[in-house]
């Protein structure tokens, strides 16, 4: 019932568009073979192909493609889109790779021609003559009302997800998960296969760590034996060896001219490194943005002076404990990077004053600066300089005693993005917290031994979003806060009756 169905439809269609076929059929009299592309019809080209298994299994996939084809061929197809449709089709008849299934199908296709005028034409025409071979195979006959059903015309994607192909991880998605992976899985990623080894690599090497000496020696080594893989390493960051009196010029600058692409140098406690080594790895990096020179107390403001000049992208400097700096080094930095420095830590050097106040205005876009201990400025160096850095988010002023509330109020007006503010040891009283009470992004501040602050004060505070305060020997993390605001709403409704 379900193939007369079929055919019914197909002897319509074709009765349908005969008058237009016919049109086309030049001077053909006895074919209905609508005009096509010279060499799309002519004698089936494969041979024969004796493994059934083959065959059904060619077939299954060859259905699938001719459904999914028609399926999405256009509604209202263009005269070059239907002929393009007829032409496939006939030479799909020619090269079939099963010989004997192409000559059949040839057969089917002479007496029931390709109908191109639409997605629905197309569709039912593909279902009539699969039925047709169903039928010559004895297998069950498919009912064509369902075939929009069967072969969704969704998009592509869609498709492959729902029904085929199971979905791959793009090589770019594997990396951001690798950045997520610790050191040890990493290094088993490498034995899995070729392409997780060379996806692997270059985070394996991006940032080597070095907890030992004998770590950066065999690195150094690794990178001699090949050079090319100093392409990968973004970070270097020699803390962890503490004090270290190993590491020296030689064997830093072996390792530099190796890793021309690093972003983030850290040399911290490298006591032993002098302006020369500073002065190659200005000409090696120049992708250098990032730079932690703390406690490097020999170098001078000639290595300041020559990062400087060398790395143009800089936007983290620190410069902390650094004893043997003056404010002159400044002079080549605040000229070349003066819109991109974003942090500055100055902790413990001494040699900042309030003369300093007017260089470091330059660097408009400061978002972080630290002042711990700069035992030598006064709010005189508040007040020029936070007009200047409307960006500011977070000032540590610890430990800086000559500060006090014309300077910490002049910074609360002029930075009002302030998330982090530490004054410990700072000359500050009440009416300093009032005003600080105004910054709405403040959610650390550290007001440890500002002896003239009074409880009273500190209350106002719990109405701000602070989750982290520091209060005179008292350290209230978020949990407490809450509660001591629970209690301080609490305390005003009492005293609103
Ligand atoms: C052009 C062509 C000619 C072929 N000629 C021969 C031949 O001469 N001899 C031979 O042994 N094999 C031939 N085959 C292979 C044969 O048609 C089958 O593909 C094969 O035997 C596997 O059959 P099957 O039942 O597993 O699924 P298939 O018949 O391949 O069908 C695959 C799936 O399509 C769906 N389906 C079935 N009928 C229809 C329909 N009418 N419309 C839409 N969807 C349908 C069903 O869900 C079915 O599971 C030919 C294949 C093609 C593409």
């Amino acid at each position: 019932m379900v193939i007369l169905t079929s055919l019914l439809y197909l002897n319509f269609v074709i009765i349908q568009t005969n008058e237009d076929l016919f049109e086309k059929v030049s001077d053909n009299n006895d074919s209905i073979i609508p005009e096509v592309t010279s060499g799309t019809i002519g004698p089936v080209v494969m041979p024969n192909l004796n493994n059934s298994t083959l065959k059904a299994e060619l077939g299954q996939s060859s259905w699938k493609l001719i459904h999914t084809m028609m399926a999405r061929f256009p509604e209202n197809p263009t005269e070059d889109e239907k002929e393009a449709l007829r032409n496939f089709v006939y030479l799909f008849g020619r090269l079939y790779p099963c010989g004997e299934c192409a000559s059949e199908f040839q057969k089917i296709i002479i007496m029931y021609p390709p109908q191109v005028s639409s997605r629905e034409a197309a569709s039912q025409w593909a279902c009539a003559v699969h039925n047709i071979v169903n039928e010559r195979l004895k297998k069950e006959i498919f009912d064509c009302g369902k075939i929009a059903e069967k072969y969704k015309c969704v998009p592509f994607h869609h498709t492959i997800i729902n029904t085929m192909v199971p979905p791959v991880l793009i090589d770019d998605v594997i990396m951001l998960i690798l950045d997520h992976v610790d050191q040890k899985t990493l290094y088993s990623c490498l034995f899995v296969n070729s392409k997780l080894y060379q996806l692997t690599l270059p985070t394996l090497w991006r940032s080597p760590r070095f907890m030992k000496f004998r770590n950066v020696l065999i690195f150094q080594q690794c990178l001699q034996q090949r050079p090319h893989m100093g392409k990968y390493i973004k970070v270097l960051c020699f803390k962890r060896l503490g004090f270290c009196n190993y590491l020296d010029d030689e064997l830093l600058i072996q390792i530099i001219k190796s890793c021309k692409y690093i972003t983030k140098l850290d040399l911290s406690f490298a006591g032993m490194i002098t302006d020369s080594a500073l002065t190659i790895i200005s000409q090696h990096c120049s992708q250098l943005n990032h730079i932690c020179l703390k406690d490097c107390r020999t170098l001078t403001n000639d290595s300041i002076k020559a990062i400087a000049k060398g790395c143009l992208m800089l936007i983290s400097l620190n410069f902390e404990r650094c004893l043997s700096i003056t404010s002159l080094a400044f002079d080549e930095l605040t000229t070349n990077h003066k819109n991109y420095v974003k942090k500055l830590d100055l902790t413990l050097c001494k040699w900042v004053n309030d003369d300093m106040a007017p260089i470091i205005s330059k660097f408009h876009s400061l978002k972080k600066l630290n002042l711990t201990n700069c035992t030598e400025i006064t709010s005189d160096f508040l007040i020029t300089l936070s007009p200047n850095v409307p960006n500011l988010e977070e000032l540590y002023l610890g430990g800086v005693l000559r500060i006090t509330d014309e300077g910490v109020i002049q910074v609360v007006d002029h930075c009002p993005n302030l998330r982090i503010l530490v004054l410990c040891g700072c000359d500050i009283h009440d009416r300093t917290l009032h005003h600080i009470s105004k910054l709405k992004n403040l959610y650390k501040l550290d007001v440890t031994f500002c002896m003239n602050i009074t409880h009273n004060a500190i209350r106002a505070l719990l109405c701000m979003n602070i989750t982290k305060l520091n209060y005179g020997e008292l350290d209230i993390d978020e949990r407490t806060l809450i509660s001591l605001r629970r209690e301080y709403f609490l305390s005003l409704n009492v005293a609103n009756y």
